[in-house]
């Protein structure tokens, strides 16, 4: 039988205002790049999603290419939301994206008004959506002008398809840029979703400044660096991990020396502190007020709510910041 929402969701999320918005994101945000694919019992997507849900997580993140195969991500988050949360539409933010490859032929792909609208339509019928919340461009495209992309993100949002716009993965240059073609439109960027942690600290050179200025949010996706930020690979690589089955991280990055000392440094700073390291680099993230959300993944309901518990710690001192730091380079 469908899931009841538990009537305690929202006893202890911590909710943070995304830039100068009306919105407001939890700390902590679901992310279904992986996970979330066919290769992935049902039931253990439907677990951690409606997990997710109950712990005050208001925000799900997707992509049309989220799988695999690309399109399964939104296809399963669709077949679960209908059957579990449809009743709590309202109280949820759900986003996807366009500008990776997703179909054949020259208009799958990148950043032209031919993808992204096509693509949008896609997704909310993968999703049995009337709407997403957030529609993203998801990287730069080098080719199309930021006018015909922006225009068509403008164009999606008074088409009622999405509410709000976003970028992901765009510079400083590109998203100040896009800031001011999207504001002419009438149409304000809400969020930019950059990869930030503490061994990819890139947005702090200009984007945040950026972005700060502007009012515009930032949820920040692989903020564990994939699992690399956390116990998980400390001592070998698991039966299962994410290391076994992804083409986007591999056994050298979890097995070489300078890594496992740093992870095992701040693995003891955070055991000072009583918390794992996976909570840790969550609020090391979110120690910068421009940051709005920490877009996490997870493979299991512990893991999620591991995560989630990070928000119910002290905030980090400036001592425990000045001992992170050497560790916390790219
Ligand atoms: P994370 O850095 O949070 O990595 C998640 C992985 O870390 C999990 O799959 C799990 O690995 C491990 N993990 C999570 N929590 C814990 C814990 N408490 N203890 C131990 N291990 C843990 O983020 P992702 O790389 O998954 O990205 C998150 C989201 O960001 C994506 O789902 C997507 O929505 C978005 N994203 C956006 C991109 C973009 O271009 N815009 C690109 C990449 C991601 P394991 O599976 O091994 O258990």
């Amino acid at each position: 039988s469908p899931h009841v929402a538990a009537e305690d969701r929202y006893d202890s999320m911590t909710y943070r205002r995304c830039g100068r918005s009306g919105i407001h994101l939890p700390g902590v945000s679901l992310g279904l790049w992986q996970n979330f694919g066919d290769a992935t019992p049902l039931e253990r997507q439907r677990d951690i999603i409606l997990a997710a849900f109950d712990m005050g997580i208001t925000h799900y993140d997707l992509a049309n290419n989220y799988g695999p195969p690309p399109g399964a991500a939104e296809r399963n988050f669709g077949a679960i939301f209908a059957r579990d949360l449809g009743p709590y539409r309202d109280e949820i933010l759900i986003s996807s994206k366009a500008g990776y490859g997703m179909w054949p032929g020259p208009y799958g792909d990148f950043g032209s008004r031919k993808y992204l609208v096509s693509s949008i339509d896609q997704s909310l019928q993968r999703m049995g959506l009337e709407y997403v919340d957030i529609f993203y461009h998801h990287r730069p495209d080098p080719e199309t002008p930021l006018e015909e992309t922006m225009g068509a993100l403008d164009h999606i949002v008074r088409s009622g398809k999405a509410l709000y716009a976003g970028v992901s993965n765009y510079d400083a240059a590109n998203t100040e840029e896009a800031i001011r073609i999207l504001q002419g439109l009438g149409t304000p960027m809400l969020i930019h979703q950059p990869r930030y942690s503490m061994f990819d600290r890139r947005p702090e050179e200009a984007l945040f400044d950026v972005i700060g200025e502007a009012g515009v949010g930032s949820i920040v996706f692989s903020p564990l660096a994939q699992g690399l930020l956390t116990n998980r690979y400390l001592k070998g690589i698991p039966a299962g991990s994410r290391i076994t089955h992804s083409q986007f991280l591999n056994e050298g990055q979890a097995q070489n020396t300078v890594y496992l000392e740093r992870a095992s440094a701040l693995n003891d700073i955070a055991a000072k502190r009583g918390q794992s390291l996976a909570q840790m680099a969550i609020q090391w993230v979110l120690r910068d007020d421009r940051v709005t959300s920490a877009l996490v993944g997870a493979s299991s309901v512990e893991q999620l709510r591991d995560n989630v518990a990070a928000l119910s710690f002290d905030p980090l001192t400036g001592d425990e910041i000045a001992a992170i730091e050497p560790y916390a380079v790219h």
